[in-house]
């Protein structure tokens, strides 16, 4: 069903679909709670605002096709990070599939900002010689009275972090759109760098 696209030491998951354009894995991780899920509905057009179908692949993953600087790109999201049930293996597994990431906190939740640093570590542990597209994402930007960390704070760690950083609100749709097309946008970056 999927086939290589390009050719690199850990392209196993670099996949490509039938139609010729590129698949991408994007994995949400993050605390409990920081609005992974919600992110993930929107993704998959619960409320409709991306246009495009959405075919849902299981319980906790979702696939698009989006139209990004014109050009198409399937995202094949995975929601799993969460899912008690089927034990810690999940999280190990998390950690291997994904082509890029979404490291989600909340902005009204220093904990849950502050679990966003250990996971980029044990990203950086789990994948040692990859480049991996990372997005830092501040979520529940609507909770102005409730923010607890700065956007500058935000920026800051991104740049610990060497990602891009950006704040959403799922419950208004604010930046939603923006955060799946840019990851798209950097995993061709990394995509075209390795092509030259
Ligand atoms: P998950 O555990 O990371 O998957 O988080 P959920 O998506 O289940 O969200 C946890 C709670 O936060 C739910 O009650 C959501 O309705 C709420 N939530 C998620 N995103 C936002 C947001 O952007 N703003 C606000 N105000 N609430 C949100
Ligand atoms: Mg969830």
């Amino acid at each position: 069903y999927y086939r290589r696209s390009w050719s690199s030491e850990s392209s196993d998951s670099v996949i490509s679909s039938e139609s010729g354009s590129s698949c991408y894995r994007v994995v949400l991780i993050g605390e409990h709670g920081v609005g992974k899920s919600s992110l993930a509905n929107i993704f998959a057009g619960v409320h409709d605002s991306i246009d495009s179908d959405c075919e849902v692949l299981g319980e906790d993953t979702y696939e698009r096709t989006l139209m990004v600087d014109g050009e198409s790109a399937t995202v094949v999201l995975l929601d799993m990070w969460d899912n008690k049930r089927e034990g810690e293996w999940i999280r190990d597994h998390c950690m291997q599939v994904g082509d890029a990431y979404l490291i989600v906190y909340s902005i009204t939740d220093r904990a849950s900002f502050e679990k966003a640093s250990e996971l980029r570590i044990q990203l950086r542990r789990a994948r040692q010689k990859e480049d991996i597209p990372i997005i830092l994402v501040g979520n529940k930007s609507d909770l102005v009275r409730c923010r607890e960390v700065s956007v500058a704070e935000g920026r800051a760690c991104a740049v610990v972090f060497d990602c891009k950083f950006i704040e959403t609100s799922a419950a208004v749709q604010h930046n939603v759109k923006e955060l799946f097309e840019g990851i798209v946008r950097q995993v061709r970056l990394r995509r075209d760098s390795k092509e030259k």
